[in-house]
C-alpha cells in the first residue's frame, strides 16, 4: 500500500509506500505529518514506523496479510475488496474544504495490478497523484507514471494560482491536454467549494457531499462530461 495526505492551508503533508500489513495507509502518511520532521517514508522504515505508531490490537488499522486469514474476518476483507479479495480498483481519494476554505486531501492505493516489486507510484508523490494549497485540493488516480509526467495535482493548483483559471477549468485542461486519454481522472474542490470530477477514461468511481445534504455519485461519463 501506499498513501498520501497534504493540508492545503499549512501544506504540511506525509506520505508512505511499500506498507504490507497496515489496511488504513493513510492513517500512517497522517502520522508521518505530525509525528516526524520528514514527509515520506518507504517499505522496512515505513512499516516498522507503523508497527510503532499504530496499536496490533486494532483491527481497523492492521491487518497481516502474510498470515491466514481467519473465517470471520474473511467476509470483511472481501466485502472491502469487491468481492475478489484482489482489487484492481484500489485507489480511493478523497478532498474535502470546510466553511474556512481550508482545504485537504489524501490518498491511498495498493498501486498497479502486476507492477514490478518496488514501483512507487503517482499516489504518494506530492503534486502527482495528490496535493492541496489554499486554492484546491486535488486527489488523482489511472496510470501512476502518465501521472509522474504531468504532475497532475499540482499542475491544476498552478493553472488556478498563475493562470486564473477555474477549478473546472484547471482540472479540465490538465486531464484532456496533459495525460495521454484513458490515462487518468482526479476528484477536486476549490476553496469555495467547486467541485470536479473529470476523467479521460472509460468509467471512475466517484461521489460528492455537502454538508446541506446535495449528493451525487457517478461512474460513468455525465452528459456534461
Ligand atoms: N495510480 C495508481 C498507481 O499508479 C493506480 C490507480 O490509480 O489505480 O499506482
Amino acid at each position: 500500500m501506499e498513501a498520501c495526505i497534504m493540508d492545503g492551508k499549512t501544506m504540511r503533508c506525509g506520505a508512505v509506500s511499500g506498507l504490507t500489513t497496515v489496511v488504513n495507509a493513510v492513517s500512517v502518511a497522517r502520522l508521518v505529518m505530525d509525528k516526524t520532521p520528514h514527509i515520506y517514508l518507504g517499505f522496512q522504515g515505513a512499516e516498522a514506523f507503523a508497527r510503532e505508531h499504530v496499536s496490533p490490537s486494532n483491527f481497523a488499522l492492521l491487518i497481516d496479510y502474510t498470515q491466514p486469514i481467519k473465517q470471520d474476518e474473511k467476509s470483511e476483507v472481501l466485502a472491502a475488496t469487491g468481492g475478489s479479495g484482489d482489487s484492481q480498483i484500489g485507489t480511493v481519494g478523497c478532498v474535502a474544504v470546510d466553511r474556512d476554505g481550508n482545504l485537504a486531501t489524501a490518498t491511498s492505493t495498493g498501486g498497479l495490478v502486476n507492477k514490478m516489486v518496488g514501483r512507487i507510484g503517482d499516489t504518494p508523490v506530492i503534486g502527482a497523484g495528490t496535493y492541496a494549497n489554499s486554492y484546491c485540493a486535488v486527489s488523482a488516480t489511472g496510470r501512476g507514471e502518465a501521472v509522474i509526467r504531468a504532475t497532475v495535482a499540482r499542475d491544476v493548483a498552478a493553472l488556478m494560482e498563475y493562470k486564473g483559471l477555474s477549478l473546472q477549468e484547471a482540472a479540465a485542461y490538465v486531464v484532456g491536454e496533459r495525460v495521454p486519454q484513458g490515462t487518468a481522472g482526479l476528484v477536486a474542490v476549490s476553496a469555495s467549494g467547486e467541485v470536479t470530477m473529470p476523467f479521460n477514461t472509460t468509467g471512475m468511481f466517484r461521489a460528492c457531499a455537502t454538508e446541506d445534504g446535495y449528493t451525487e455519485i457517478g461512474i460513468w461519463p455525465t452528459e456534461q462530461e
